[in-house]
């Protein structure tokens, strides 16, 4: 990467982006929602197409001079309907979250009832958090997962006879199992729900053809580019014809200004790398790990939520190891590794002080890290929350992981 102009323009910011630059590479990054663009995806994010306005679609634009930006944005729609077989998609929202607050907006009037994952078992935040402004406006039920780790499809069936929901609402942040689309549909059309996923975690995996892809059965299905994907940090939403007119409309003028062609043409990329049969090998790998650090994580008498994982993440349950998933992201910070505390199924503790953790394994896929990689990884992290109050060993560990990274080098 060239930062020429930069470095002497302005130090304090290069020197912000250098330092991260090597945190990114010296640590081995396990947050699942986090992994690491191509130097394309990077070149086309740092282009001059984020000199352009361009509110409207393409070929119905408020400005002139829209040609070039339409040919980008046309690509990215139909790469992206190609990659996940959509008849319609948006590829204009900023972010997951503003995806999901468009199609609320498109699909639902103020009031009117959302069934969805009750956050403690997986759920995200859009999804009806009280904190949301989202919450406030309309009314989320939620529905839980079983005591196996499944999801709850009876109640959902229940809740959907008694709330008459407008919508039914699944994908989640921090659960790793796979998710049966054609029974929800099936309970959706028995009361006349609309369908929605939100796939922002694993839509990689879909991509790749490791999951099942709800887009094709689904009304509505929105998603994150950055997560799996391996794109920009952005969102995107795909729909059945039938919703297209109202779910654009929605998005701009009713929700946001003018698009982000940079980004748009950086998510393009992104897509057409996920098109390439090598991204196929690269979603199989990434679960292909998980499955590894999920072996390890049990071996080592490790309490995993939902158990086990069908897809990139576990969400571990620490109350058997006697800390809380604050103490263990904090211990494993000092060694070089990062996850997140989380919330456990009905967490007795506090989302600031939660019980469990959540790790995954796309950053480290993308780094080229297999299963090799995942025996040690899981050995040091046992090694880690056995001696959190070493900060001797804790050192040493995080020697040995700037190591391990020196082998698999990012942005070369
Ligand atoms: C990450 C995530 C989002 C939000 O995406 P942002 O880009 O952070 O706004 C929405 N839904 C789910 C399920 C997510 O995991």
């Amino acid at each position: 990467m060239n930062h020429k102009k930069l470095s002497k323009f302005d130090t304090k910011i290069y020197s912000a982006i250098e330092k991260e630059k090597q945190r990114q590479e010296q640590g081995l990054e396990m947050i699942p929602s986090e992994n690491f663009v191509s130097p394309a995806v990077l070149e086309a994010l740092g282009s001059i197409l984020t000199n352009k306005y361009s509110e409207g679609y393409p070929g119905k634009r408020y400005y002139g001079g829209c040609e070039f930006i339409d040919d980008a944005e046309t690509l990215a729609i139909e790469r992206a309907k190609k990659l996940f077989k959509a008849e319609h998609v948006n590829v204009q929202p900023l972010s997951g979250a503003p995806a999901n607050v468009a199609v609320y907006f498109a699909l639902l009037k103020p009031g009117d009832t959302v069934l969805g994952m009750d956050l403690s078992h997986g759920g995200h935040l859009t999804h009806g958090h009280p904190v949301t402004y989202m919450a406030k406006i309309f009314n989320f039920i939620r529905y839980k997962t079983t005591s196996a780790g499944k999801i709850d499809y009876k109640q959902i069936e229940i809740l959907a006879k008694k709330h008459k929901p407008k919508i039914i609402l699944v994908g989640y942040s921090a659960y790793s199992r796979e998710i049966n689309y054609k029974k929800i549909q099936i309970i959706a059309d028995k009361v006349g729900a609309i369908t929605m996923a939100d796939i922002a975690h694993i839509a990689g995996l879909i991509a790749g053809g490791q999951m099942n892809n709800p887009v094709p059965i689904f009304d509505v299905v929105t998603t994150t580019t950055h997560k799996t994907l391996r794109g920009p940090r952005g969102g995107m939403i795909m729909c059945k014809k039938k919703w297209a007119k109202i779910i654009d409309k929605a998005v701009f003028p009713g929700f946001q200004g003018g698009p982000h062609e940079n980004n748009i043409a950086a998510k393009a990329v992104a897509f057409k790398e996920a098109l390439e049969p090598t991204f196929k090998t690269y979603a199989k790998q990434i679960m292909k790990n998980a499955k590894i650090l999920e072996q390890e994580f049990k071996t080592r008498n490790y309490k995993i939520c939902f158990n086990g994982t069908d897809n990139h993440l576990l969400l571990i349950d620490l109350n058997n190891k006697n800390l809380s998933g604050k103490e263990a992201q904090e211990a494993l910070d000092k060694a070089g590794i990062t996850v997140n505390k989380n919330m456990i199924p009905d967490d007795p503790r506090s989302p600031m002080d939660p019980s469990g953790i959540r790790l995954g394994t796309p950053a480290l896929t993308s780094r080229g890290m297999r299963e090799k990689e995942m025996k040690i990884i899981a050995g040091w992290i046992d090694q880690v929350i056995i001696n959190r109050q070493n900060d001797k060993k804790l050192a040493e560990i995080k020697k040995q992981v700037v190591k391990m990274t020196k082998k698999f080098p990012l942005y070369k």
